[in-house]
């Protein structure tokens, strides 16, 4: 009997921020792969067309919806008790939800810099803590924090979004360091520029888009469906022994000067 190491069939998975986007994207392909899933925002209106859409696609019995505020402890403790008392023990948490905020950083106010780092970082911590509680107890679990090209890059005027990022590659590290001898696998995917609407106006600029275009040996702009191949690896058997990673999917971007 061959064994598919990527089957993820009837697995709890929750993805923050998909409700639209790449997290929408990766909810999608996890339950093309049979995962249960969860969906996640805060706009409520948005949320139930998502979670209407994914169910007719799937069955209603596939898809859950669950809007709360990532960036708010309680919000992400009753968030992650809600699905596993209502959908199933939780076998792979995506911390997805994320924000941009352009400004040059002399410019740049506090509250927007904290609004940015909580939003990006913080809540992955918060989720994760959460989610890490019941895995733990199970003695397995796959979570996937999304970073980004600027993990590793900086560009002028997303100094928070850049910070928060970076943050994300050393979170992932520490809870490796804290919860991988309890059988979670937590890695991270680092994706490039994908055309969504938080990048829409970078498309419609002539100048930036030409220069994204030369700037990615593989002369394009990634699309949300690129992100989840490498969300199934993650999510599955297929990567029991991958810790604490960061795999970059950015059409070569972060390899060339
Ligand atoms: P979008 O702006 O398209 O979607 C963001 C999602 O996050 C929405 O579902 C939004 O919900 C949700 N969200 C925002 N704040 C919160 C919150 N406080 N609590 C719960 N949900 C929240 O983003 P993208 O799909 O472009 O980006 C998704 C992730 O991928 C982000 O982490 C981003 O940094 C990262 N990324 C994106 C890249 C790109 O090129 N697009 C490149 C590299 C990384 P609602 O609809 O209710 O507002």
């Amino acid at each position: 009997m061959t064994v598919n190491l990527f089957d993820i069939s009837s697995r709890v998975a929750l993805v923050t921020g998909s409700s639209r986007g790449i997290g929408k994207a990766i909810a999608r392909g996890l339950a093309a792969a049979g995962a249960v899933v969860v969906l996640n925002g805060l706009d409520e209106e948005r949320l139930e067309g998502t979670r209407a859409e994914l169910a007719a696609e799937f069955g209603a019995e596939k898809i859950f919806a669950r809007a709360f505020d990532v960036t708010d402890a309680q919000a992400a403790a009753d968030g992650v008790a809600w699905v596993e008392r209502e959908v199933g023990p939780l076998w792979v948490l995506v911390n997805n939800a994320g924000v941009q905020h352009r400004v040059p950083m002399l410019d740049l106010a506090v509250e927007d810099w904290e609004r940015v780092l909580r939003t990006n970082l913080t809540s992955a911590f918060l989720v994760g803590r959460e989610a890490a509680r019941h895995m733990i107890k199970r003695g397995a679990g796959k979570i996937i924090n999304i970073a980004s090209v600027q993990t590793d890059l900086a560009r002028p005027t997303i100094a928070p979004y850049t910070a928060s990022k970076g943050g994300i590659r050393n979170l992932t590290r520490a809870m490796t360091a804290e919860w991988a001898a309890e059988g979670l696998q937590i890695n991270a995917i680092a994706p490039g520029y994908i055309h969504t609407e938080m990048t829409q106006n970078l498309v419609d600029d002539e100048a930036f888009n030409s220069w994204i275009l030369g700037r990615t040996p593989a002369h394009r702009w990634g699309t949300v469906e690129d992100i989840v191949g490498p969300a199934i690896w993650l999510a599955s058997d297929a990567s029991n022994f991958v810790n604490g990673q960061v795999v970059f999917i950015d059409g070569g971007m972060t390899t060339v000067v």
